[in-house]
């Protein structure tokens, strides 16, 4: 980048020490050039004048040319206001001040031509505009008038210093003649061409001051394919490097206990599903990489089998098998599963969780060394330095998002030849959101559910339908089935949590005196967590009160109904998972939604989707786009920074795909761009920060 453009942005005309400050405390702008880079929220077109007797209260903003008739002053102090009266020859409208009245008394001019720009409302049957925008108005003269003009997000602290919006413009405007002679093109020519891109020097004038719509959107083009084409590029090339780089284990053959399981214990045929991405699985742990997939596939899809087979896999090729669980019920679940369907090959399957007896760990640790374990389960004390294998193939990680990144990079170093990986999640990620977050792993879906299940009847309940709701509940139960009802998790307040969740128990126990309550929450030790847990498994309790630690993977195929209390303060995702513990068996389920009259319009979507729809992905969707890729559940456990500058996740998917497929070319015919014409392509990629994308190296 050109010298310049680096200069601290203090050293701007029209900046100094004090603006400086504010601009990198509020929004991280320390040169020049991050100000040319700070672009419009939005932009308003000024193109076009209205007549006062077409403007009506319902328009987003107007702009008018005409003149102030009447300027008068009513009240005092915090009372006070400023009214007046604006007319155009075809009629006028009022004009309201609340603020800043001596000011505008001092400087607004009557019967002299000004531009209004502002939002009209309608109050007691007139037009009014609160606070408008007037510029003097001269023939000729260039204003924001008759442009279209950006608007840029401020902070109340910046506008108190003079930084407003047009303040920000302005200081664009004095940068303009700097960044025209010092911006140098960031993408090859041959590309800008093929790709019919607006030059760099031009995109970055254009998106603070275009002067038609269609530049506008060139420039917007130019500008997001960039920066999502490099992020792609930058994922693609560390993953090509990878690639070369780490050799995996060849699992060559498909062997006798994979074979025999399959034959002889397999105790349902496996869906389409899961038969496609075992074979993807397959094609990759035999190509000689390391394998880094990521398999989702919804709630109840069958994950488990899957990960099982592989597991066979790694087995008749000579290693180990590992599969890592986020909690202790999880571990000791799949641990019982595992065992029970692996049973007639007589193999060593093992469970390794925090309570584990050092007896029995050092047992565990030797078999381990030895290679007389063959499949070792377990929670995160899994990765502990002691836990060495003789040899580890494969590792699978289940409820991925519940992992850190830092805690996968360790399960990387059990052995020379890397493990390979597979990472299952229920939480379905958007495709475009994978893309980027996961953009260097391959995903498989599993997109069918077993047969014969009965997706979830989801209804919505305002409180004051508790008895009817009760009612319900009475009648499952009378048919043998069992109920959770889940509380919200405060997370601010454990106290206040756990206060909830024990008046909720207490009302609970009250309206079914006649059966067994049981409780499970966060702050019980995981021994009696447990035991909740298997006394509603094996239905010596009816119902379970919990907080969402009953959330992940627990499986009680008799459970019918769930209630979720104060549903409206849940996140989509974290419903749709909690909904995900019903409709395991073959009975019909229910989820109730319990909420209160007050909902947020945020509210009111997340429960009308989980209404609508149990399909994950489409729940998936919807979550991004009311939460924005920043929150969504995997992307702040991986440690990716979404700082997109002007691309947007949720709304630029098609651009996404398309970047991704031009990277994809580019790396697929020069894996190190060192052919001439990518140059340019190289030295970008250098520019940007590895550390934003450590997470491709270990995920
Ligand atoms: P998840 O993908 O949520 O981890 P699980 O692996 O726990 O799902 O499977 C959910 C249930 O479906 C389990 O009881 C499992 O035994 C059963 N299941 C898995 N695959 C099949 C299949 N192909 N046919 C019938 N039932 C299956
Ligand atoms: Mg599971």
């Amino acid at each position: 980048m050109a010298s310049k453009l680096l200069q601290d942005i203090k050293f701007l005309p029209g900046v100094g020490p004090k603006k400086a400050e504010i601009l990198q405390s509020e929004l991280g702008i320390y040169t020049f050039n991050d100000l040319l880079y700070y672009f419009p929220y939005k932009y308003v077109d000024r193109t076009r004048f209205y007549k006062i007797r077409d403007v009506n209260g319902n328009m987003p903003h107007v702009q008018i040319i005409g003149k102030i008739s009447v300027l008068q002053k009513t009240g005092e102090g915090h009372k006070a206001r400023l009214n007046g009266v604006f007319t155009d020859g075809t009629g006028s409208l009022d004009l309201v001040w609340f603020k800043g009245i001596k000011w505008v008394m001092k400087n607004l001019k009557k019967d002299v031509p000004y531009v209004l720009f502002g939002k009209p409302s309608l109050f007691n049957g007139r037009v009014n505009v609160v606070h408008p925008e007037l510029d003097e108005y001269k023939e000729g003269e260039q204003t924001t008038a008759g442009a279209i003009q950006a608007f840029y997000n401020t902070t109340e602290k910046m506008k108190k210093n003079y930084l407003s919006s047009k303040a920000i413009l302005k200081l664009q405007m004095n940068l303009a003649p700097v960044a025209r002679s010092e911006i140098s093109e960031t993408m090859p020519a041959w590309f800008v061409q093929k790709f019919k891109l607006m030059p760099l020097r031009e995109a970055l004038y254009f998106i603070h001051f275009p002067d038609s719509n269609e530049r506008l959107r060139k420039a917007q083009f130019r500008l997001k394919f960039e920066e999502l084409f490099y992020i792609q590029l930058k994922i693609l090339s560390l993953k090509s490097n990878r690639t070369q780089k780490f050799k995996g284990h060849v699992f060559q053959v498909i062997g006798d206990k994979f074979n025999s399981f399959y034959h002889k214990c397999l105790p349902f045929e496996m869906t389409g599903a899961q038969k496609k991405v075992i074979r993807e699985i397959r094609r990759d742990v035999g190509s000689g990489h390391q394998m880094n997939r990521l398999l989702q596939g919804d709630v109840g899809s069958g994950k488990t089998l899957v990960a099982l087979m592989c597991m066979l896999m790694a087995l008749d090729n000579g290693t180990q098998a590992s599969l890592m669980a986020p909690t202790e019920i999880l571990a000791t679940q799949h641990y019982k599963t595992l065992q029970e369907m692996l049973a007639p090959l007589h193999l060593n399957v093992r469970l390794l969780t925090g309570s584990t007896k050092t007896k029995d760990r050092k047992i565990i640790h030797g078999e381990l060394l030895d290679g007389t374990l063959d499949i070792l389960i377990g929670t995160h004390a899994l990765i502990e330095a002691k836990v060495a294998f003789k040899n580890l193939g494969l590792v699978v990680i289940d409820e991925q998002h519940r992992f850190g990144v830092a805690q996968r990079a360790k399960l990387w170093q059990k052995n020379t030849i890397p493990p390979h990986v597979l990472v299952m999640t229920a939480t379905p990620i958007p495709r475009t959101l994978a893309m980027t977050v996961y953009g260097d792993l391959d995903v498989s879906i599993i997109d069918e559910l077993p047969p014969g299940r009965k997706p979830v009847k989801t209804m919505h309940f305002y409180d004051n339908k508790r008895k009817r709701m009760f009612q319900f509940i009475r009648e499952e139960i009378r048919k043998g089935r069992q109920v959770y009802f889940v509380f919200p998790l405060i997370e601010e307040s454990e106290k206040l949590d756990y206060k909830n969740l024990e008046s909720g128990f207490e009302t609970i126990k009250k309206v079914f005196p006649e059966y067994h309550i049981g409780m499970v929450h966060g702050r019980m030790k995981p021994a009696e967590k447990d035991e909740e847990m298997m006394r509603f498994k094996n239905r010596e309790t009816q119902i379970l009160v919990s907080t969402t630690v009953i959330e992940v993977g627990v499986d009680v195929p008799n459970a019918s109904v769930m209630v979720i209390e104060s549903a409206e303060r849940f996140g989509l995702s974290q419903l749709h998972q909690l909904r995900g513990r019903v409709g395991r068996g073959a009975d019909q389920s229910y989820c109730i939604l319990m909420s209160s009259y007050k909902l947020s319009k945020e509210s009111t979507i997340r429960l009308e989707t989980m209404v609508r729809t149990t399909d994950g992905f489409e729940i998936a969707e919807t979550d991004l786009k009311l939460r924005g890729p920043g929150d969504m559940e995997g992307t702040q456990q991986s440690g990716l920074g979404f700082n997109l500058k002007i691309a947007n996740i949720s709304r630029d998917g098609e651009l996404l795909q398309h970047a991704r497929n031009v990277a994809t070319d580019i790396i697929d015919n020069d894996p190190l761009l060192q052919h001439e014409l990518n140059n340019l392509f190289r030295v970008q990629l250098k520019k940007m920060k590895n550390t934003q994308f450590n997470w491709s190296v270990i995920s």
